[in-house]
């Protein structure tokens, strides 16, 4: 899943008014921004194969350090406990360490059953919506639609930025979204490592405009 992950950053600021948008994004996609990371430093492996999913030609066999289910655990735990510690919001880090497991989730509903349970284990899960491009879209598509109107209906912009910026990330994410269902498989795997690479600025992007926008106060809220 791509955009989906997204999409529960933006999900999941309501039910972490405190928290940085920025740490609400990093949470979901911690597991992807390893990812990039891990085939740079040859700790995993992936290739291009066409025709290997109907959304999809990469293989992601070998990817048990970033995504099996113990790591993401791990990650989770970890996460959770640096925000705490830096921010002493125990709501807030409930909601990164649900977060970082929710990647893992979504993960399980797109790809072939390939993801590991732990590094070395069997390749076992995966219920393959990547099987059906329109079945992929229009999953992600609800929830990316759904969650960016949360997050527009319960933030509000303080300044220009706070809304340029919001605009821009969605605009962006979805012209990507849509290069890659109907443009061509990418060439190489080491491009797709370099666009996950940039998925980081995406993250510091969320994290500055999410600092000009404030929480919408319910009507009840703002009459007591
Ligand atoms: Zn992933």
């Amino acid at each position: 899943m791509f955009i989906g992950h997204f999409a529960v950053g933006f999900a999941t600021k309501p039910l972490a008014p405190k928290a940085s948008l920025g740490w609400l994004m990093l949470a979901p996609m911690f597991c992807d921004v390893l990812w990039p990371l891990f085939l740079a430093l040859g700790i995993e492996t992936t290739d291009i194969v066409p025709g290997y999913t109907a959304f999809t030609p990469l293989k992601l066999y070998d990817q048990a350090w970033s995504h099996s289910v113990v790591m993401v655990l791990v990650y989770a735990l970890a996460l959770a406990g640096v925000y705490f510690a830096l921010n002493r919001d125990r709501r807030g880090a409930l909601v990164v360490a649900g977060g970082v497991v929710s990647h893992w989730v979504l993960d399980v509903l797109t790809h072939r059953p390939e993801l590991q349970l732990y590094p070395g284990g069997e390749h076992v899960l995966g219920l393959e919506l990547w099987a059906s491009v329109p079945g992929t879209v229009a999953v992600e598509g609800l929830l990316f639609a759904g969650s960016t109107l949360v997050y527009a209906r319960t933030t509000e912009p303080l300044t220009r930025f706070g809304t340029v910026g919001f605009v821009s990330m969605v605009g962006l994410l979805v012209l990507v979204y849509a290069a890659t269902v109907l443009g061509p498989p990418p060439p190489s795997w080491q491009l797709m490592m370099y666009l996950a690479f940039s998925s980081w600025g995406l993250l510091l992007w969320a994290h500055l405009f999410d600092r000009r926008r404030a929480r919408v106060k319910s009507e009840a809220t703002s009459e007591i």
